[in-house]
């Protein structure tokens, strides 16, 4: 193999970043109502040696914090000085909706349909050409993290575009329990950098406002995953299996009726045809309605609110050939085995990197 070449300074938002270390930046967006400058902090981990450009984005969506926690602690475990290439961590790219503990911008629109942005539009459409021009088109490769939206949570899993195979390479080595080959929504970032040739990986994983730590750690391993298969990090032996766990396609299953719900599954359960999802009943009981699978597969979202309206949509299932399944399933036992329950927080130890 050839040995790497000596990696170059990173210039970003006017500040240089010499190899072998790492620094805060602080990248004007806008300002407030009061004319104070408002930055999203970048942190770049310029490696002494050359290689990939990788970008790990949270909170394009104000308020979905897993990220934000993912990227604290993928910071704490990687040193410039042993890494090759560049990393570049942006905890909070939607500084506004963070600062709401909200989805969306000041202008109500969503972050991630307004990609690449323009100069001259609203505050959403300046910040996406901002962060896109700046950072985005920078970085040769992608990590975007996300939760569900309030009160929906979601099962760690990977949206990408398989058809790519450095796309799909990196899917592989993230090892989510669940992979969706999934087709991009206009504006979206993963949609507009995938469009300039750089692959991107959506990580989906708990809901808004909340952490989930079998999300958080999930998340922390596959990015790690991710730059040690990209060559970034020292490799270790792979103990993992070399299948992806690729759902064949999804479904949402609606509400059928307004009222109470009680949901008797899991998020990551198994479910067969006909398995009954959830009750829904009027507050005295009456007219209960039973909500049941339309076909076998996983639950991959779930409604978290009981209160729920005719047409809301309350239970993602992924469907999977029978290898596939197995593997989901293999993976959801073990994610939910090292889960230390609701709030609690460990912080990924991940020998090797220090
Ligand atoms: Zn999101």
């Amino acid at each position: 193999m050839a040995r790497a070449k000596p990696n170059r300074g990173f210039e970003l938002g006017g500040v240089e970043v010499a190899p072998g270390t790492q620094q805060t930046i602080q990248l004007d967006v806008a300002q407030l109502y009061t004319h104070t400058p408002l930055t999203i902090p970048v942190e770049v981990l310029n490696g002494r040696l050359e290689g990939p450009v990788l970008l790990i984005s949270a909170a394009i969506h104000g308020d979905e914090l897993n990220g934000v926690e993912v990227v604290r602690q993928i910071l704490s475990l990687v040193e410039p000085a042993k890494l090759k290439g560049t990393l570049v961590a942006v905890p909070v790219v939607n500084v506004f909706g963070f600062i709401q503990k909200s989805r969306y911008l000041p202008d109500r629109r969503d972050l991630n349909r307004s990609f690449p942005g323009s100069q001259k539009g609203s505050i959403a459409a300046r910040l996406a050409h901002q962060f896109f021009s700046q950072v985005v088109t920078r970085c040769s490769h992608i990590i975007d993290l996300h939760t569900a939206a309030v009160y929906r949570t979601n099962l760690p899993q990977l949206r990408a575009n398989l058809d790519d195979p450095e796309s799909s390479a990196m899917a592989q080595a993230f090892g989510a329990p669940v992979v969706i080959n999934a087709s991009t929504r206009d504006g979206s970032l993963r949609a507009e950098a995938q469009a300039k040739g750089i692959p991107v990986l959506t990580f989906e994983g708990g809901e808004a406002l909340r952490f989930d730590s079998g999300a958080i750690n999930m998340a922390i391993k596959g990015c790690i995953r991710v730059m040690r298969s990209l060559g970034m990090l020292p490799s270790r032996r792979r103990s993992r299996s070399d299948t992806m766990a690729v759902a064949r396609s999804t479904s949402w299953v609606r509400a059928e009726q307004d009222g109470i719900i009680r949901s008797q599954v899991a998020l990551g359960s198994k479910v067969k045809k006909g398995a009954v999802l959830a009750k829904i009943a009027a507050p005295l009981g009456h007219g209960e309605f039973t909500l049941l699978a339309p076909k076998e597969g996983i639950v991959i979202g779930q409604h978290t609110l009981p209160l729920v309206n005719e047409g809301d949509a309350l239970f993602h299932l992924a469907y999977f050939e029978q290898q596939h399944a197995d593997e989901a399933m293999a993976q959801i036992d073990s994610l939910f085995d090292e889960d230390p329950g609701p709030g609690i927080i460990y912080d990924v130890d991940e020998p090797g990197l220090t």
